[in-house]
This record gives structure tokens, sequence and C-alpha cells, in this order.
């Protein structure tokens, strides 16, 4: 850990340093396919660049999940975002919520405090799913105010987010909050879409893995680590640490 706060893409910065320095070469592309079933396995990417290589490790991690609102697309980038620590920023003495009822809505919740002058959490049931430790930050400070059992129907705005339109589970009664900005965290769902079915999943939709050592996927050759493969601690360490057991299990792979 440090000592000091630091934020994740400082963090990623410095490892992908440390990876170039000890030979490691990035190529920013997007793989739109893959071909597992000769040797060398192949992915194809949006350049048109084909990759071919004897193994290959997925590491393409989830993405947030959204609430499917018309209003919500619009407002993308206008005051709806799904990441406070990037745009958190843009909310300074402003008026926010962040929705959902986990640790990640917890843990936006408290990032928004330091630039907003007040965070309302809004979830659909009376209790939160999060760790007893985040709940109790949140539950206890000033800035932020929990708004149970609602969900949220619509984003209005002319131009940028200025109100929202909640419906109480209980009673369906409507009610309309006014506010700045609107931050989602309901989860996240894993990228596999590329995978198109050739890697078994597990029944959350994400990687299985440990079909002979700990990171190896149900084709022989393939593995996968971090979050693409975690549906329940993904967190930065645990994503490192099938990261390191991914690459030993490749080299030792390669070996045989
Ligand atoms: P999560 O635990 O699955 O929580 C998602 C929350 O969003 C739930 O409260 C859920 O409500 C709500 N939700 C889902 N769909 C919704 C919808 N359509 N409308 C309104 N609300 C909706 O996801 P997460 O918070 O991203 O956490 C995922 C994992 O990462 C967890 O294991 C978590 O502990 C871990 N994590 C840990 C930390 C940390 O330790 N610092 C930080 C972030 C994440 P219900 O409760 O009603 O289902």
């Amino acid at each position: 850990g440090f000592g000091d706060v630091i934020q994740g893409p400082w963090l990623m910065e410095q490892m992908k340093e440390q990876a170039v320095k000890v030979g490691t070469q990035f190529h920013h592309d997007i793989v739109n396919s893959v071909k597992f079933d000769d040797k060398p396995f192949l992915a194809e990417t949006d350049s048109g660049i084909t990759f071919n290589s004897k193994t290959i490790i997925i590491a393409t991690g989830a993405q947030a999940r959204w609430l499917n609102l018309e209003s919500e697309n619009k407002f993308k980038g206008f005051g709806i975002s799904a990441c406070a620590t990037c745009d958190g920023f843009f909310f300074k003495e402003k008026i926010v919520a962040v929705v959902g009822g986990g640790d990640s809505a917890m843990e936006e919740a408290l990032f928004l405090t330091k630039f907003a002058s007040k965070v309302y959490v809004i979830h659909r049931r009376d209790q939160f799913r999060a760790s007893q430790i985040m709940q109790d930050r949140v539950l206890n400070h000033e800035q932020i105010e929990v708004v149970w059992n609602k969900t949220v129907e619509k984003i209005n705005g002319d131009g940028s987010v200025s109100s929202i339109e909640l419906k109480d589970v209980e009673n369906e009664t409507t009610s309309e909050l006014e506010l700045d900005g609107v931050f989602v965290a309901i989860g996240h769902d894993p990228n596999v879409k590329f995978l198109d079915g050739l890697v078994e999943l597990d029944e959350k939709g994400y990687i299985k893995t440990g079909f002979t050592t700990e990171t190896s996927t149900s084709v022989p050759g393939v593995f996968a680590a971090g979050d693409v493969a975690d549906s329940l601690y993904r967190q930065a360490i645990t994503a490192a640490g099938t990261g390191c057991q991914a690459a030993m299990d490749v080299e030792r792979w390669l070996d045989h």
C-alpha cells in the first residue's frame, strides 16, 4: 500500500513504465476476434494487424454497467458519468448523486465529497450491499445524504443535467431532485464479447479459470487474469496478483 493517498491512473502509469523498462512492447488496439482452434492463436485487431502467439493472457477487465435510460445516454459526458476519479473534479461545489449500494457506490460517494458540496446516494433498497466499514463512512459523512428505496426514472436538463426523477419502490410515488451530476455505480460487466463463446464463462459471465493451473481457461494455452475472470474481489491488488500467476503459468506452458 501507500502511506499517502495516490490515484489509480498514476499507479497504472508506473506499472506500465516498469514493464517497458524490462522489455515489454505496448501496442494500443482493439481486439475484435480471436481464433483458438489452431496454433498459433490469432488475435485480429481494429487496425488490421493480426497477432500470432503460442499462448495468450486475457486481461480485458470489466466495464461499468449503466441504467439504460434514454436520458442517460443523452447526458453521458455532460453530467452523467461512471467514474468519479475521472470526472469528479468537474463538480466542484456542485450537487451530485451516486446510484448504487455496493462498495463502488460508497467509494465514489466518498471520493466525490472532495469536490461536491453535497452528495446523494440513491439506492433501490433499504440496505446497502457494501462492506460495513464503507457503509459506516458514508452514513457518517456530513456531506452525504442517503436516499433509500428509490430508482432513477429520468434525467432532466438543458445541455447539462439539472435534475432527476425518482420513483419510490414501495408506493410508486415520484419525486424530483435538483442536482448537477449523476455517477452510476451499479456494477460491472466483463469484457468478453470478442471471445465469441470460445472460452467457457461462469454463471455471471466472467471467464472460468482453474482448469489445470489457477489462471488456465477451458482452452489449453489461453489464460485469464484480473477482473475479466473475477466477479468477486475485483481489487487492483488481486488483479495484479492473478496477472503474476498468469505470467508464471504461461512461462511453464511454453517450457512444456
Ligand atoms: P455490486 O457489489 O454488485 O453492487 C452493485 C449495486 O448496484 C448493488 O447495490 C445493486 O443493488 C445496485 N444495482 C444494480 N443494478 C442496478 C440498477 N439497474 N438500478 C439501481 N441499482 C442497481 O458492484 P460494485 O459496487 O461495483 O462492487 C463489485 C465488487 O467489487 C464487490 O465485490 C465489491 O466489494 C468490490 N469493490 C470493493 C471496493 C473496496 O473494497 N474499496 C471498491 C469497489 C468495489 P442491490 O443491492 O439491490 O442488488
